[in-house]
């Protein structure tokens, strides 16, 4: 019998699991750790919560999850309860599916002022992720910057821009929902400190924008590339500066019919974040295209902000005793490989790029790696040295039948028409297995 561990219960860990499943059938054993006693990572965190369709694909996880073979072992943090080479001692291989939880950070003069937030924290708010859920942003000014043009600063604009009604069957928590209901943002811009032909935000989400209650995005048409050049782009991108062209096309008769105004400033590098204690503008330099790179101008402005989320990217978690790539934020590895018998996968070894989809073929990749360097099994303890472990330090394992209460119990106090209304804390969900 082969042993193995995958650490993180998001999209990457549960491909790996089914991947491992279609190698060795039932010649193998898979424990699926994650630090919080719920599963899912990014698609319960991360993806929006009124993207309930994206969050549907768990429900593929739940199959691989409820085989015979493959077990949720939750509450349990690798590298503070149990050590890295405590894992690789007791399994064949141990797949580090961490992903990427922390913010890439800002590095300017006052990235530190008050309600200045990383995407990871203010996504982590609004989706009642325990280690963010008393983030409790400050959005009783007039003006929110979102810097960067992907989706998840997409995400970040447009959950600042719907109406109670529009958050009718998603799963966002209580006191977000609250918050932003009471929020007295009326102006949200998006800054890019390049242009309209190198966003990153894909149309499906972009399009979004167009369609909501109460905002309206706005998009100068001087910055708009020759609308001859878009031929030049792929597909995808061509559709959202499709999205861009119709944005910049809006009458204005329509926005006096809004409250929101979602603005979109290009060429805008952001320099440094100015207050006293809180934040209260940002610092830009306007920027020009040099072979694709933003190249500051020497000319700056200031935007009055009352709240900055940094949506620039994240970078993975460290883990004591594994080899850490600082620059990229990611474990070093070579395609999946670490060190003998460990090995990362997803976000943690790409870093955070590509859709959920793009870690399926990442967990296949990994798992034929493992088979090659592990033609046979080494003889390993597996889960029963590891109770053996978790007995001994009195842990408190929160296993994938806990997690079906846990789950019962969210679907019970939801609100109206919400699937669910989550637990935040991480004591509370152990009282709620009952
Ligand atoms: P992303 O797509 O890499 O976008 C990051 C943005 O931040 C880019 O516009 C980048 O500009 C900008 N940026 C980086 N450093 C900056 C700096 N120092 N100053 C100013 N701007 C800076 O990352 P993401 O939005 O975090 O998304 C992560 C992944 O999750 C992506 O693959 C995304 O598609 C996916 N996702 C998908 C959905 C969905 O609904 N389908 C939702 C959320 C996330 P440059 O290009 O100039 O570097």
């Amino acid at each position: 019998m082969r042993h193995i561990a995958i650490i993180g219960s998001g999209p990457a860990g549960y491909y790996t699991a089914e991947a491992a499943q279609k190698q060795w059938g039932d010649d193998v054993k898979v424990d699926i750790f994650d630090r919080l006693p719920v599963p899912y990572g990014l698609i319960r965190t991360g993806v929006a919560p009124d993207h309930q369709s994206i969050k549907g694909v768990s429900r593929r996880y739940e199959q691989t999850a409820l085989s015979d073979n493959v077990s949720f072992v939750g509450n349990v943090t690798i590298g503070e309860d149990v050590s890295i080479d405590e894992l690789l001692g007791l399994y064949d291989a141990v797949v580090l599916a961490t992903g990427a939880p922390r913010d890439r950070g800002l590095d300017l003069p006052g990235d530190h002022l008050r309600n200045v937030h990383g995407s990871a924290a203010f996504v982590g708010w609004y989706n009642g992720h325990p280690e963010f859920a008393a983030l409790d942003p400050d959005l009783s000014g007039d003006t929110a910057v979102v810097i960067g043009m992907g989706n998840v600063a997409l995400d970040v604009a447009r959950i600042l821009s719907k109406t109670r009604e529009e958050f009718a069957g998603s799963d966002i928590v209580g006191h977000a929902l609250e918050a932003l209901v009471a929020s007295k943002i009326r102006r949200i811009v998006v800054l890019g400190r390049r242009g309209p032909h190198q966003i990153m935000m894909t149309p499906k989400e972009l399009g979004e924008l167009g369609h909501l209650t109460r905002a309206a995005p706005r998009v100068d048409p001087a910055d708009l590339p020759d609308v001859g050049e878009d031929a030049l782009l792929e597909p995808g991108l061509r559709k959202s500066v499709n999205h861009l062209r119709s944005f910049a096309a809006i009458p204005e008769s329509h926005r006096a019919d809004v409250d929101i105004e979602v603005e979109f400033d290009f060429f805008a590098s952001p320099r440094a974040l100015l207050g006293e204690g809180k934040v209260e503008a940002i610092e830009v330099e306007r920027t020009r295209i040099e072979n694709g790179r933003a190249v500051g101008t020497g000319e700056f402005y200031e935007i009055p902000a009352s709240l900055v989320v940094a949506c620039i990217g994240y970078r993975t978690a460290p883990i004591p005793g594994v080899p850490f790539d600082e620059r990229a934020g990611r474990f070093a590895n070579d395609e999946g490989r670490i060190l003998p018998g460990l090995y990362c996968v997803g976000w943690a070894r790409r870093g955070p790029s590509g859709t959920i989809g793009t870690n399926r073929p990442d967990g296949f990749g990994v798992v034929e790696r493992i088979a090659e360097d592990m033609p046979a099994p080494a003889g390993r303890k597996g889960r029963e040295g590891f109770d053996a472990l978790a007995a001994a330090r009195g842990l408190e394992v929160v296993t994938f039948r806990d997690w079906k209460k846990i789950e019962e119990a969210e679907a019970a106090r939801a609100r109206d028409g919400a699937p669910r209304e989550k637990f935040v804390d991480v004591a509370e969900m152990i009282r709620a297995r009952g």
